[in-house]
């Protein structure tokens, strides 16, 4: 009996240093980036999604738009499992009203709706693979200058129509203005015409993070190509389903879709990972 206390003992002890063992910074928010680490030889879970970790015991996660108030990580090391209630700030969404966009792209005909699906599971799918190299050491910088016309988020009004929420973040600017990497990564998609997006571009920053860049004019990298911070690789335009040029710019983590501007708060981390 004295046993099974003492057992019983050690294994809530150990249970409660392993939650407390594990940090987590970043933007604790609706749409924000979380990063933090985890003694070695942990394992870490946000409901069925295993989250990786570096060898330094790295790890980010992302929280999606419409995330519940709290989120429990499952922690395992050695085979003793312990929950870490995080809290997640609620967000409020404006409504944004935005007409004259073609009308082939707000309610499209059958045979449009086909090539929007599969353009929409192109994009999807490469999300999905991810490189295991943590390329956004540096943190993230604002992939072009112009006039903020659009937010993350927020509700969408489209020729009077309601549809989606907004995934990113929008700059607009004169056909031609400058779009750099918002941070280093490899190319993973380079389309010359999607209908939705019209000339598109995503970067893979590792770790699930990717970028991804719409409405292009003219694109100047190719896929697989690794780019770096700062570097040129696109012209602002007007493809695809938009009423004027702008860049839209948005970052997901796998298929979680982030706020640009939290995950641009989210400090560069070069200081405190190898
Ligand atoms: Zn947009």
């Amino acid at each position: 009996m004295t046993r099974y206390i003492f057992f019983y003992f050690i294994t809530i002890f150990s249970v409660n240093s392993l939650a407390s063992d594990l940090q987590i910074n970043g933007k604790l928010e609706q749409g924000g980036l979380a990063y933090g680490w985890v003694p070695k030889d942990t394992s870490l879970s946000l409901g069925v999604t295993e989250i990786d970790i570096s060898p330094e015991g790295y790890f980010i996660f992302g929280i999606s738009r419409n995330s519940p108030s709290t989120l429990e990580l499952k922690v395992t090391k050695n085979k003793i499992v312990s929950k870490k209630i995080i809290n997640i700030k609620k967000r409020d969404w404006i409504i944004e009203r935005i007409n004259g966009l073609p009308s082939n792209t707000v309610s499209p005909d059958n045979k449009t709706l086909k090539r929007i699906r599969n353009e929409g599971a192109l994009i999807s799918q490469r999300r999905k693979i991810s490189a295991s190299s943590i390329y956004f050491k540096n943190g993230f910088i604002l992939p072009s200058e112009g006039r903020v016309s659009g937010v993350f988020g927020s509700q969408r009004v489209l020729n009077g129509k309601p549809r989606s929420p907004h995934s990113g973040l929008d700059l607009a600017a004169p056909i031609g203005t400058k779009v750099i990497a918002t941070a280093d990564g490899i190319v993973s998609l380079v389309h010359k015409d999607m209908i939705l997006t019209g000339k598109t571009v995503m970067i893979d920053h590792g770790f699930g993070l990717q970028s991804i860049y719409i409405h292009l004019n003219d694109i100047f990298v190719k896929e697989g190509e690794l780019v770096k911070q700062g570097q040129l690789i696109a012209e602002i335009g007007v493809t695809g389903r938009t009423s004027g040029p702008h860049l839209h710019f948005g970052i997901t983590w796998y298929g979680v879709k982030l706020d640009p501007q939290s995950v641009l708060k989210v400090l560069p981390i070069k200081d405190v990972i190898n």
